[in-house]
């Protein structure tokens, strides 16, 4: 799998490590590992659809207040989350500026670790987390790390713009453990994850030592029990005289996840400090946007800078738009034709540059739009219009491409595929436009002429 564009790695590997690939906690991670697994072998090209049918289960039950699927929050503001749970954390701030920064350390005193704050994990391995001796060494690193594109490999090759930083104390680290919570769809229930193999090669655990990894599925109306606490406790090392400690420190993160509607909880490191006490170094949590609703305070953390500004601009458009790393624009009607076109793409064996579905009752407004977002990726070198005219009439569907095209200055070529009512009157509107619309006969016949067209662009 690579790496490139995905942005919860750390969830996915351990996820599919773990219970394999039937149990991922995101659409969006699910609709790029599937996109990612087809450039691989012909075998598992037409395996089993796990992403459809998640997509549904997520489709139907999403409120309507808001498009994505997870949100995401900083690493401080999950700290403070989990200190109202009473999970142990360092003191700290947040700092925007680099005097903030320095006040901050001045405040905490002596030697501090300086953290850029990103959605995105591996900041330790990228130069985001710098441990400084006293508030000058502070200010000054918080000078070059503000503003600085920071790159991980959960980032992809363009990186984040690091705009906040937490302030934080040092502590005397003797253990870096791993504690994590992810929804197990097999089971239905949360399912809590330790190990004693924590810090910044969890992904590798994962990938090639799941057995490090213990598990206790719990029920979400129960809590992880006080028996799970300890077994999991003595069974990632913990010394006798720190058990009670961390065993708490677990059941106030399960207790943390069910309240907020998690859809994932992470702390690693989980440290057991030279002392005897452990703390939580540093900590995520996503957010099941189903739930939301009911989580206005939550809903505030949102920061609209570290998402997609395509997936924003969609999202205010009521389209599910996600950008993928291939060049072939895809607008669909239907999650479920969404994926099928995905898939016919790369068998075609070329690469769709998103997952686009414009909704089954879309308007020409909304066409439209969704063009506008398409194609304001610089990668897409053709589009591949595979729309089925139900609710969504082909006639109206044909109108809304032909202004859009004459709107927009469209110079990609466009294949288009329509089945439906008034196909035939769809396929006329289109024909006679005067631009030079392809037309597809069916999806294959379509999927193997936009791919073709493509790569010649
Ligand atoms: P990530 O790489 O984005 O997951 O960032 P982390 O917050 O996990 O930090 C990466 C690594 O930095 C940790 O695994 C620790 O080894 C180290 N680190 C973070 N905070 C401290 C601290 O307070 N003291 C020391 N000594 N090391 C720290
Ligand atoms: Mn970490």
């Amino acid at each position: 799998m690579k790496a490139k564009g995905q942005k919860s790695k750390v969830i996915w590997w351990a996820a599919t490590a773990v219970f394999g690939a039937r149990s991922d906690q995101s659409l969006e991670g699910a609709i790029k590992a599937r996109s990612h697994l087809h450039t691989g072998h012909n075998l598992i090209r037409f395996g089993p659809p796990p992403a459809c049918m998640l997509y549904w289960n997520v489709r139907l039950v999403r409120h309507p207040s808001t498009s994505r699927f997870s949100m995401k929050i900083h690493e401080y503001q999950a700290k403070a989350i989990l200190a109202q749970y009473h999970v142990p954390v360092p003191r700290g701030e947040v700092a925007f500026t680099v005097e903030e920064a320095e006040a901050a350390a001045k405040k905490i005193g002596g030697s501090v670790v300086v953290k850029a704050q990103i959605h995105a994990g591996g900041r330790g391995k990228g130069g985001g987390v710098k441990v400084v001796k006293d508030a000058a060494e502070a200010a000054a690193v918080a000078d070059k790390m503000l503003g600085m594109t920071l790159v991980t490999h959960q980032t992809g090759p363009e990186g984040r713009v690091v705009q906040r930083l937490l302030i934080e104390e040092t502590l005397p680290i003797e253990r870096e453990l791993y504690l994590g919570i992810v929804l197990d769809r097999v089971q239905g229930k949360p399912v809590f994850m330790a190990s004693a193999a924590g810090g910044m090669e969890i992904e590798e655990v994962a990938a090639k030592t799941p057995e490090l990894i213990l598990k206790e599925a719990f029920e979400p109306g129960i809590g992880l029990a006080a028996y799970q606490c300890r077994k999991l406790a003595f069974g990632i090392g913990i010394p006798a005289t720190s058990v009670n400690a961390a065993a708490a420190a677990m059941s106030a993160l399960a207790k943390a996840y069910v309240a907020t509607d998690a859809s994932l909880a992470e702390i690693n490191p989980f440290i057991l400090a030279k002392d005897g006490k452990v703390y939580a170094l540093d900590a995520k949590i996503n957010f099941d946007d189903n739930a939301l609703y009911r989580h206005k305070d939550l809903m505030e953390l949102r920061d609209i800078n570290e998402e997609d500004p395509l997936e924003v601009e969609a999202s205010k458009h009521s389209l599910n738009y996600i950008k993928l790393d291939g060049t072939v624009g895809c607008m669909v009607n239907g999650a479920g034709l969404a994926m099928a076109t995905m898939d016919i793409i790369k068998y075609a064996g070329g690469s769709p540059a998103n997952f686009l579905d414009v909704g089954g009752g879309a308007n020409a407004e909304q066409v439209k739009n969704a063009f506008r977002i398409l194609l304001s990726d610089k990668n897409v070198k053709a589009v591949l219009i595979n729309i089925f005219g139900g609710i969504l009439r082909c006639d109206t569907l044909a109108t809304g491409v032909v202004a859009a095209a004459r709107d927009l200055n469209i110079k990609v070529p466009i294949v288009v595929r329509m089945e439906g009512t008034n196909v035939e009157l769809g396929r006329k509107v289109l024909l006679e436009s005067g631009f030079n619309f392809t037309v597809g006969e069916d999806m294959r016949d379509a999927a193997e002429k936009v791919v073709k067209l493509a790569a010649a662009h």
